[in-house]
Formats: C-alpha cells, sequence, structure tokens
C-alpha cells in the first residue's frame, strides 16, 4: 500500500436504499481496504427522469439510518446541495480536487451502471479520474468491449477471487476492477413496486430495518405518490 487513504465514492439514486447497496458498501470495503465509503445520493438522476423521485431529504435520510452503525459508512450530501453539477464526472472531479493526493479514489457502480457508462456525460474522462470497481448483479452481464483498448488496458478483472487487489504499476494510471464479491437480486424498482401495490411483506427483508421503519413511518412509497 503505498499510505494514502482509500475512499470510495457510491453514487446512485438510493429510492430507497436496499440491502443489495449496503452489502455492496460492506464487501468493496473488505475486499479493497477501503477507509471511508461515501453514498453520495443524486440530486435527479440524468438518466432516470422519466419518473418522479422521492425527496433528497427522505432518500438522505434513509442512507443515514442504513449506514449509522459502519463507521466506514457515510453520507455526503455534494450532489443533493449542488443540483447544477449533477452529473458524477464532476462529482468525481470535485472529490478529486478535495481530497488531492491525499488519498486513492474509488467510484462503486453495478454492472447494469457499467452497461450504460458510454451513454453518461464525459464518459471516457470520468473512467480515467478515479478507480472504479464495477460490482456484478443478476441479469447484467459485464462486457469489456464496451470501451477502448485505451480503457480496456486498465481493467482488473478479480472475479472468483475474493482477495484486495495490490494497486499494481501506478504508473498506467487509474484502473477499473471488476468484482464478483456480491450477487444480490435486490432493486430499488422491486421494492417501489411492490410497495406501490400495497405488498408490505416483504419489506423488512430488502431494507434495514431502521429504513423498512422509516418507510412506514413518513408513508413513502404509496400509491398516490406514484414512486
Ligand atoms: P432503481 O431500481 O431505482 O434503478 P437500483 O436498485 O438500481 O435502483 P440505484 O440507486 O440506481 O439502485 O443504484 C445505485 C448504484 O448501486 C448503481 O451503480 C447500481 O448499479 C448499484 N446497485 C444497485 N443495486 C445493486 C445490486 N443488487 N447489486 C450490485 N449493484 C447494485
Amino acid at each position: 500500500m503505498n499510505g494514502r487513504k482509500r475512499i470510495a465514492i457510491y453514487g446512485g439514486t438510493f429510492d430507497p436504499v436496499h440491502i443489495g447497496h449496503i452489502e455492496v458498501a460492506k464487501r468493496v470495503s473488505e475486499l479493497f481496504e477501503i477507509d471511508e465509503l461515501l453514498f453520495v445520493p443524486a440530486q435527479v438522476a440524468p438518466h432516470k427522469l422519466t419518473r418522479p423521485v422521492t425527496p433528497g431529504i427522505h432518500r438522505y435520510a434513509m442512507l443515514v439510518l442504513a449506514t449509522q452503525e459502519d463507521p466506514r459508512l457515510r453520507v455526503s450530501t455534494f450532489e443533493l446541495e449542488a443540483p447544477d453539477r449533477c452529473y458524477t464526472v464532476d462529482t468525481l472531479a470535485h472529490f478529486k480536487s478535495e481530497f488531492g493526493e491525499s488519498a486513492d479514489l474509488f467510484f462503486v457502480m453495478g454492472s447494469d451502471s457499467w452497461s450504460e457508462i458510454t451513454t453518461w456525460r464525459e464518459w471516457d474522462r470520468l473512467l480515467t479520474l478515479v478507480n472504479h470497481i464495477v460490482v456484478t448483479r443478476p441479469g447484467y452481464d459485464i462486457s469489456l468491449d464496451l470501451v477502448n483498448s485505451s480503457l480496456r488496458d486498465r481493467i482488473v478483472v478479480l472475479r472468483g477471487s475474493k482477495q484486495i487487489p495490490k494497486v499494481v504499476n501506478e504508473a498506467a494510471g487509474e484502473k477499473i476492477y471488476i468484482t464478483d464479491a456480491v450477487m444480490l437480486e435486490s432493486s430499488a424498482t422491486e421494492i417501489r413496486g411492490a410497495l406501490r401495490e400495497g405488498d408490505w411483506s416483504q419489506l423488512t427483508r430488502l431494507v434495514p430495518s431502521s429504513v423498512a421503519n422509516y418507510i412506514r413511518k413518513y408513508e413513502l412509497y404509496r400509491e398516490s405518490n406514484e414512486r
């Protein structure tokens, strides 16, 4: 290791945060020896404008509850407070300049996000700004052919390996790690769908209990809310 802190940034809508997100955060933190993992809820995910999103304050509160017991996991308000700069590339540039040389940064995404990566704003710059960790998700294969050969050279496939990757050849630049350390079906769309249908039976299995209580208390995801 190079003595720098390892900070992971986990962006998303988190509407709501679920067991899959928490498991990804914990496993990635262990596997990559992450000192601090920052959940960064989006103000409005640019590629998800087709549906109303639960107000940021609720999504933030649920993340705080879900991460309360793990000192490595924290929640950032950066995107919620900067709605005019809501693209991931801007967020990563912000954290990179904030932490400077004091930290190695890793952006965490699921394989569904990876499969759309070339639609993200300035995606090729984004992929070289910081390290990336792509986590497998059922139903989404990870294609390495999405990106050009110079980006492909940065890909380190850790499938089947549960080991901490040593930062190999730093001079070659930031890496794109692919890991199958987590394989969970959880999906916020499915949770919202079930709640809208009035099916609350699975809620405590799908989200942390503190989040389930919050959803009940504040009556989120009811049919009339259309989320
Ligand atoms: P939605 O169904 O509303 O799209 P989601 O469950 O995919 O929500 P997001 O908030 O969009 O959750 O996800 C944030 C990040 O977490 C994304 O990079 C996504 O790929 C990743 N992610 C979400 N669920 C999983 C999972 N079960 N396994 C691996 N990655 C996941």
